[in-house]
């Protein structure tokens, strides 16, 4: 199996634009009795339905919690996700609900990691293995847009961390890692029948299949990029050396076509 990156593209020839935020989420955690980072991460279920839990109305607000009751809404929220979902502080759940404006192309990527498609182009990826979920939008665009709900699942291979990287947090999981400079999924963490996915350690990268990707290029021009993301080592790949100790906090990818 192939896979290729989901990237927006810096020309970008449609208007399309959503403002809108997750029905619910987590709250973000605040000073963690493992680690004391107060934090929330950007893992989302957009398919995963809160509407039958009868403290939903207490995911509707984004704020930090201490751990106690950042626990138990977690704990609530469990029995609605998939069997052995990864969760963590912010996980954000159901649809994407506010206002879209402008032209969509046929796929778009929106605020780093929600992937849309017209809802004309839903038949070109027909046979996929994907879930569609609807935004909530107050005027919806003609053709309507979908969200592909992207489970978080499958991760980086190990030998691509920085040598030096923090040890997950024991309480809430949190690994402090940035993306490496040269990186590669672990094929064995994905499952086979997977079309579209975001990663559990790097989950601003959204992945998909090759044949997804062939469907996506019969779709004509969307404003993103694909490109591809190996399943092995490179050959010519050197262990990255640990930071120094004053730490480069920051790491800048740069886009293929400045390679
Ligand atoms: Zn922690």
């Amino acid at each position: 199996m192939t896979y290729y990156e989901v990237q927006s593209s810096p020309a970008s020839r449609w208007s399309g634009t959503l403002r809108a935020k997750r029905r619910w989420a987590l709250p973000g955690l605040e000073d963690c009795p493992g680690c004391h980072a107060t934090w929330s991460g950007v893992l989302e279920y957009p398919a995963v339905d809160l509407s039958d839990l009868p403290e939903a109305h207490e995911l509707e607000e984004v704020r930090p919690e201490h751990w106690p009751e950042y626990s138990r809404l977690l704990e609530l929220v469990r029995p609605y996700c998939p069997p052995g979902a990864h969760l963590e502080p912010g996980t954000g759940f159901g649809p994407l609900v506010g206002s879209a404006r402008g032209k969509w192309g046929p796929v778009t990527l929106v605020d780093i990691a929600s992937l849309l498609v017209r809802e004309d182009a839903i038949h070109t990826l027909s046979g996929l293995n994907l879930t569609y979920v609807w935004p909530q939008l107050r005027r919806p665009p003609s053709p309507r847009i979908a969200e592909i709900h992207l489970a978080p699942l499958g991760r980086l291979a190990p030998e691509c961390s920085q040598s030096d990287q923090e040890t997950p947090c024991a309480v809430c999981g949190r690994d402090g890692g940035l993306l490496p400079q040269h990186y590669w999924l672990d094929a064995a963490s994905i499952p086979a029948d997977t079309d579209a996915f975001r990663l559990t350690d790097a989950a601003t990268l959204v992945i998909v299949s090759g044949r997804m990707a062939d469907r996506i290029n019969d779709l004509g021009d969307s404003d993103i990029m694909l490109t591809p993301i190996g399943t092995t080592k490179p050959p010519n790949f050197q262990p990255p050396k640990p930071l120094n100790a004053d730490g480069v906090g920051i790491v800048i990818r740069r886009a293929p076509s400045d390679i």
